[in-house]
């Protein structure tokens, strides 16, 4: 008998060692799964494993509002076959051929954009993966926030964001993830070593060793093992221990999201990836597949609706509406509801919609899939007032955040913040959609960015399990309309 349980208990041992190990398996990726190379239109770039990609030819209208690309487009022939491909704004790689391709960024871009982020230097930039396989070593990329897919606002690669004095526009590189201050943790993408932590930087990394770290008070630079720097920016707090030196696993707190440094007064992380780039040069890296990726491996959803990237227009102008990049588990959505914010909808991928009145306006697609699972995604419009591209034609806008995001219990308190932006007149009023009065609060409409006290608070229980509906509105002294929505999930 004896004979027999020694080397079970032995193999016992043995496999927990095994499971342990696997568990902590490190995924040291050092060479990235795809190729990266910059084409002026006409020329042809050879894969490692002989495709033979050209840049056709690239479109880039100008928006009708400070003359910006919102969707600059590339036609790629590969191996013979042409492929439209959008820069950057939500797009995740497409498969042709023997290849999958994506295009971060056209030269249009780099030459109306106050700041060149991404160090190109031709005509477009396209990555390109092996037909079967990740975007990113699985298991080496994470979801840096503890928080829902799209729970709060966004503003991703290549959104215009705003108009610049000199006539040139802030569109944005990295991620923008919103979140609540003080509350939503960050965490690390990668496993890394924090090469700076506030003002301290690790020496090697200075600004003077051409290394594309910018210390400030609210921003911590992590690198890993491919080499890529990583900027977190608009900590609210970093978490004791993190600091210039540290080596931090994926999934590992960073601290805590918050409106620091240069956020606008909104808070937000932003999540940055700088790589060397086919010009020899550091330059923003595109990360929305990579996080695609990681969000879901870490959390496994059925289902994603995707109705952004925002639009803006002047009034009286439309917006086609666009939930086609939805994507489902189960792999085909069959519904697509739009909940427009002046009552009315529409059902279809993609309906167009008029915009009289000028204000900012975050309108509801819920999409369903052939299992009959359904999420929700919000899109703004910013509707500008007529009359020229001055600020004082912007709409105000609110920015709501709330926390938890993730398996909230009913009859436990959910904390909910919002700030107004462009506007310091009249309160918001908060519906929570399960039938509850009304609340209003009133933020401070972003008077004094960094006030500590600028967004204004509510908590709010819900008694039920249930899916929720917030809707949170305030108007200016012109009458113009502002509001933001969350979707709630109240678990039992
Ligand atoms: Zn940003």
């Amino acid at each position: 008998m004896k004979k027999i349980v020694l080397p079970l208990s032995l193999l016992c041992v043995l496999i927990l060692i095994f499971v342990f190990a696997q568990k902590n398996k490190q995924v040291k990726e050092t060479v990235p799964p795809f190729e990266t190379f910059d084409l002026n239109i006409g020329e042809s770039f050879k894969t490692g494993k002989g495709t033979k990609i050209t840049l056709v030819s690239v479109q880039e209208p100008a928006g009708k509002v400070w003359s910006e690309i919102s969707r600059a487009e590339v036609t790629v022939s590969v191996d013979g076959e042409e492929i439209s491909l959008v820069a950057g704004m939500y797009r995740l790689p497409q498969t042709i051929g023997s290849v999958q391709v994506d295009c971060p960024v056209t030269g249009g871009l780099r030459d109306t954009s106050h700041i060149d982020h991404w160090a190109l230097e031709k005509d477009a930039r396209i990555r390109a993966w092996p037909k079967e396989g990740p975007w990113i070593a699985e298991e080496s990329f994470g979801y840096p926030l503890k928080q829902r897919w799209f729970a709060s606002h966004t503003a991703f690669s290549n959104e215009p964001v705003a108009g610049r004095p000199n006539g040139k526009l802030y569109y944005h590189a990295g991620m923008d993830f919103g979140g609540c201050e003080a509350l939503t943790e960050v965490v690390a993408a990668t496993d890394a070593i924090v090469v700076s932590a506030g003002e301290k930087i690790l020496p090697g990394h200075e600004p003077i060793t051409g290394s594309p770290v910018k210390p400030r008070y609210d921003v911590l630079y992590l690198l890993d093992s491919r080499g890529w720097y990583y900027r977190y920016s608009h900590f609210h707090s970093f978490d004791p221990g993190i600091q210039a030196g540290s080596k931090v696993k994926i999934g590992q707190r960073l601290g805590l999201v918050g409106k620091e440094g240069g956020s606008g007064g909104w808070t937000h992380l932003h999540f940055e990836i700088k790589s060397r780039q086919p010009s020899g040069r550091w330059g923003t890296e595109d990360s929305y597949a990579f996080l695609w990726q990681g969000y879901r491996k870490l959390y496994g959803p059925e289902i994603l609706a995707v109705a952004r990237p925002g639009h803006m227009i002047f009034e009286g102008e439309s917006v086609t509406h666009d939930g086609s990049r939805s994507w489902s588990k189960a792999g085909d959505i069959t519904k697509f509801e739009w909940r427009f914010s002046d009552g009315t909808t529409a059902s279809g991928p993609s309906p167009e919609k008029t915009y009289p009145s000028p204000g900012s306006y975050r309108e509801t697609l819920i999409v369903t899939d052939s299992n009959g699972i359904s999420d929700v995604n919000f899109v703004r419009v910013k509707v500008f007032s007529k009359g020229g591209v001055a600020e004082d034609s912007a709409p105000p806008r609110v920015h709501a955040t709330y926390h938890p995001t993730l398996k909230i219990k009913a009859g436990e308190p959910v904390t909910f913040k919002c700030r107004a932006f462009g506007t310091t007149h009249g309160e918001e009023t908060w519906d929570f959609g399960d039938g509850s009065p009304t609340v209003t609060t009133k933020s401070d409409g972003n008077a004094e960015q960094l006030n500590p006290d600028g967004y204004a608070v509510v908590e709010h229980t819900y008694e039920k399990p249930g899916e929720y509906f917030v809707h949170v509105f305030r108007k200016d002294e012109r009458g113009r309309h502002a509001e933001d929505r969350l979707f709630v999930r109240v678990d039992g």
